[in-house]
């Protein structure tokens, strides 16, 4: 099977944990620092705050944020639902957006519309690894005075108008799952120019406690003060060593996966069929995710039908994603329905993702496509 999604490790991967499993430090020892020292650098923000996974960077924004019971949050349903459930595990309510049909990033428009007198920010996601347009965004949030979000996990880098992914809003999260555009196995960053934003999370991300092993070591002093509610969302020392490791070779991944978009691209160009999502000229895309729309109008055949037919032959698409307001979990606590979301309801119908990869060979790619066509021919 030809994944969607998958990871790439090299020999220097497999040294750089090795080497780190053999140092005295398996957790929160110098490579934690190293790594976060690298990915502010490569994104270009003062900070960058390194936790457990994605999940737990989007947590621990909506902690810095100081969200909580009462506060309402404007997500974009068309997400991961940790974009939402990061705002319910402060207390908060997720209010969710409507997206554009052709990029399927969130609407402006209907972010506006959806903000009251008890919005306190908004998250937006990078959707696919397509930057939104932070300018209108961070206008609005100015304006209002609440924070801006960026859900990054998909965009990593990537960059909007000359300003790189994770420097572009108040808070940026980024996952590093395997799927993603580097991995730790596990692993989540925040990057944040606010020095404030940046203690919050490093507390919160250690159980409130103001000070970590290391630092208490060093100092020869056994005290510590828990001052807040916090959680154990710490990352490991050797996977910040995978982490750094990968991060070196994110912008030949970044290129290689432009590349392969960009084949797909000519491939549906004019295609009636396969409509691929629009992309601003602003941008640079990080294309974590290539998504096509399936036109069941023209095809004959719907999105259904297509995936089912794909998988059978080996390539592994998948659909990215039911539209978060319409999870059970939502409807029964949010009483949200079908009809809050019309664009992304009726986008959800017809998007497809397509293998993507560095490791995608041409070969591969070609094999996608040429099955895709046989599909939809017959
Ligand atoms: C992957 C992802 C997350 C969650 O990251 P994990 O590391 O799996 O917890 C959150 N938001 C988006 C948009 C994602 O793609």
């Amino acid at each position: 099977m030809i994944p969607y999604g998958k990871q790439t490790i090299d020999e220097s991967d497999v040294q750089a944990v090795i080497a780190a499993l053999r140092s005295d430090w398996l957790t929160t020892g110098p490579m934690v620092e190293s790594f976060e020292q690298a990915f502010a650098d490569f994104v270009g923000t003062k900070h960058a705050v390194a936790v457990s996974n994605g999940t737990a960077a989007l947590h621990a924004a909506m902690y810095a944020a100081e969200i909580g019971p009462g506060d309402e949050v404007i997500v974009p349903t068309m997400t991961f639902a940790a974009s939402a459930n990061c705002v319910v595990f402060q207390g908060g309510t997720p209010v969710f957006a409507d997206v554009d049909p052709e990029s399927l990033l969130v609407d402006p428009a209907d972010v506006e519309a959806k903000i009251t007198s008890r919005t306190k920010a908004i998250i937006a996601v990078d959707y696919a690894g397509h930057s939104c347009d932070y300018d209108v965004l961070n206008e609005i949030a100015r304006r209002r005075g609440i924070a801006l979000v960026d859900d990054a996990c998909h965009a990593l880098g990537g960059s909007y108008k000359g300003k790189n992914v994770g420097s572009l809003a108040d808070l940026n999260t980024f996952s590093l799952h395997p799927v993603k555009n580097i991995t730790t196995g596990e692993g989540g960053v925040i990057t944040t120019n606010d020095e404030n934003f940046a203690r919050r999370m490093r507390l919160f991300r250690n159980h409130g406690i103001t000070s970590n092993h290391r630092e208490r070591d060093a100092i020869g002093s056994w005290m510590y003060e828990m001052v807040d509610l916090g959680y154990n969302y710490r990352l490991t020392d050797f996977q910040c060593a995978l982490g750094l490791s990968q991060l070196k070779k994110l912008p030949a991944w970044i290129l290689r996966r432009q590349s392969i978009a960009r084949a797909y691209n000519e491939v549906f160009k004019g295609s009636k069929v396969v409509r691929p999502l629009r992309v601003r000229t602003d941008v640079a895309h990080a294309y974590h995710l290539y998504v096509v729309q399936i036109d069941e109008s023209y095809a004959g055949k719907n999105r259904e039908n297509v995936y089912k037919a794909l998988r059978s032959k080996g390539i592994g698409v998948n659909v990215h994603y039911i539209p978060v307001h319409l999870h059970p979990y939502y409807r029964q606590h949010l009483n949200t329905t079908e009809g809050m979301c019309p664009v992304a309801e009726a986008a959800y119908e017809r998007i497809l993702s397509l293998p993507i990869y560095p490791i995608l060979t041409d070969a591969e790619q070609c094999q996608v496509v040429n099955t895709l066509y046989e599909i939809m021919n017959t």
